[in-house]
């Protein structure tokens, strides 16, 4: 059977023009001649292409009319035309270009093959990379990409950029207490806050889960970036938004997009440390207290590893009696090249890490290890009180954790007191509780450390199953002053919280007065410099013997 082969090619959808060399003297082609055009090619065309015309004409309306003859004759010459895309405005159409020379005939083929779908596809897919399905802002990758533009651009024009990283605050108390739903909502309330503040050389992105960056583009110096950021600071303030922010400055802090993320976020951390909603321009200060920050974080590893960390003991007395009650379970850490650490400095980055975890390990069965040796040598049935960080008490297998280190060591677990803060209270008030009662119910007493300090209130304590109620020192320090406003305070909160069934402890006791008050006011314990600072081991073992001496106080040398 004879197939008619011009038929054939006619019913295909892609445009195909043939043609034959037009060559000069010097046997150089400098044109086609058009032999064929088929159905698809004359339909797209009007019929304005036919036989016997010049390909060059061909190309005549498009930006590129010689280029693409110039391509023709390298085909006709044996270079290959390599992903050759052509976009015809007048049809608004993309066309893949291929070119064939058919060398024993002296013979060239072109075929347009339309794109226009795939190129809109991956224009599509490259957008969805591009952009946040949440908020419809550009996310991470497009931010990195247009950062980069601007960056150059600026550093060319001797401009500043400015780069802005908002994070709001409290997201994840949000979504757990309220829904990610709630979340979602708020997330995409202040994006469309942010989008609406500025338009000119100002862009917003989404750039994680509860974080946006804000990219200030052609700015003529520092100044003008906060002029921006003070303007949207007083808009997130009208809004009732919490935001917290970093900000860092191109030429000023870096050039680099990665180090000036990293500035910006340095400073996002402090912004956060200073109670939140706050924006904090990045100084290069930052810089040094994130390294020592790092160096901490390196060492308290290699503490942990190499037993660095020593456990004093710090006793607590009977307020009417005077008769120890027990002691706190202080941490100690003296490092070789930094000399002591104190605890309020390397416990909220160990509790930052996570490494808390370990450390908070340590302490317990340390604690442990000396109640049941106390016991063994001296008798010792008084209480040993153990601060358990938020992040260790959160740990799933906690409550495992804990009885089967009090099985190991055979400690009644009467003599344990476990210490914590508000700071554990903050998310999954439920689970807290449930824990803190399983605690309980295991024998071991519950006490709130720093009752004072944080949000406390009456309430809010009947929720949870407590034993006992640290008064911080903060509370103590003025109750001798002589207005009697504190004094009058912490009598109806030791009244109270009495009331409550708990026993009260003054924290910080430091002079014989703060001491005569706190008899009057019928507190149980007191524990302080003016009876007995946290000792080393020895000295607590000293004492325990019998030797009254062996207690450090306020006044010992
Ligand atoms: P805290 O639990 O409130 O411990 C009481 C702090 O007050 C201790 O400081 C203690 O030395 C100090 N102190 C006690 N009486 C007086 C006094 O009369 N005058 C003065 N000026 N200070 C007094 P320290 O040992 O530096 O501990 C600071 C904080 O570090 C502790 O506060 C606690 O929050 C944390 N911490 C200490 N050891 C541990 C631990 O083993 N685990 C955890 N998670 N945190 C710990
Ligand atoms: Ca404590
Ligand atoms: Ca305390």
């Amino acid at each position: 059977m004879k197939h008619n082969f011009e038929l054939i090619i006619d019913s295909i959808p892609y445009l195909i023009v043939t043609g034959i060399p037009i060559r000069n003297s010097n046997n150089e082609i400098v044109d086609f001649e058009i032999s064929f055009v088929n159905s698809a090619m004359k339909k797209i065309t009007e019929d304005s292409v036919e036989a016997g015309m010049r390909i060059s004409q061909l190309w005549k309306n498009s930006e590129n009319s010689t280029g693409f003859l110039e391509k023709a004759k390298a085909v006709a010459e044996g270079t290959p035309l390599v992903d050759e895309h052509y976009f015809s405005k007048k049809h608004n159409l993309w066309f893949k270009i291929d070119m064939f020379y058919i060398q024993e005939e002296d013979f060239f083929v072109t075929t347009l093959t339309d794109i226009t779908a795939d190129k809109n596809f991956s224009k599509q897919l490259q957008t969805a990379l591009m952009t946040d399905s949440l908020t419809g802002l550009y996310n991470r990758n497009g931010l990195f990409q247009y950062m980069e533009k601007v960056l150059n651009e600026d550093e060319k024009n001797q401009k500043c950029t400015g780069i802005a990283i908002l994070d709001i605050d409290n997201l994840k108390n949000i979504n757990d207490s309220l829904g990610e739903k709630e979340g979602d909502d708020l997330i995409v309330k202040i994006a469309n806050i942010l989008i609406g503040f500025k338009s000119e050389n100002y862009k917003v992105f989404r750039y994680g889960g509860d974080e946006f960056i804000i990219i200030m583009s052609n700015l003529t110096d520092e100044d003008e970036v906060a002029y921006i950021i003070d303007d949207l600071y007083n808009l997130l303030q009208t809004n009732k938004v919490k935001l917290s922010g970093g900000i860092a400055v191109s030429p000023v802090h870096s050039c680099k997009k990665e180090e000036l993320i990293r500035y910006a976020d340095m400073a996002l951390c402090y912004a956060k440390k200073n109670g939140k909603n706050n924006l904090t321009y990045f100084e290069k200060y930052l810089e040094k207290a994130f390294l020592r920050h790092l160096t901490l974080e390196t060492k308290m590893h290699t503490a942990l590893k190499e037993s660095a960390f020593k456990q004093y003991y710090q006793p607590q007395f009977d307020v009417h009696t005077g008769k120890l009650r027990g002691f706190e379970a202080l941490i100690r850490w003296n490092d070789s090249e930094l000399g002591d650490i104190p605890p309020s400095v390397f416990i909220p980055i160990a509790e930052e890490t996570g490494l808390i975890v370990s450390i908070g390990n340590w302490v317990l069965e340390t604690a442990l290890e000396t109640i049941k040796d106390w016991q063994e040598r001296f008798n010792f049935n008084g209480i040993m009180s153990i601060n358990v960080s938020p992040l260790q008490l959160s740990q799933d297998n906690f409550i495992f954790e804990l009885s089967s280190m009090i099985e190991k060591y055979g400690v009644n677990p009467a003599l344990l007191e476990i210490e914590i803060t508000e700071g554990v209270m903050i998310s999954h008030m439920n689970e807290t509780i449930d824990k803190l009662q399983a605690i309980k119910d295991m024998g071991i007493k519950v006490s709130l450390d720093d009752f004072g300090t944080g949000y406390s209130s009456l309430s809010y304590l009947q929720m949870l199953p407590l034993n006992t109620l640290k008064i911080d020192k903060s509370f103590i320090n003025n109750i001798t002053s002589s207005d009697g406003i504190q004094a009058n305070i912490t009598s109806s909160i030791i009244n109270m919280v009495k009331n409550m069934g708990l026993e009260t402890i003054a924290e910080g006791v430091e002079q014989p007065e703060q001491l005569a008050l706190l008899q009057k006011f019928n507190c149980n314990i007191v524990q302080g410099y003016l009876r007995g600072k946290p000792m080393p081991l020895n000295l607590c073992e000293e004492y325990l013997s019998g030797n009254e001496k062996a207690l450090l106080t306020i006044n010992s040398l």
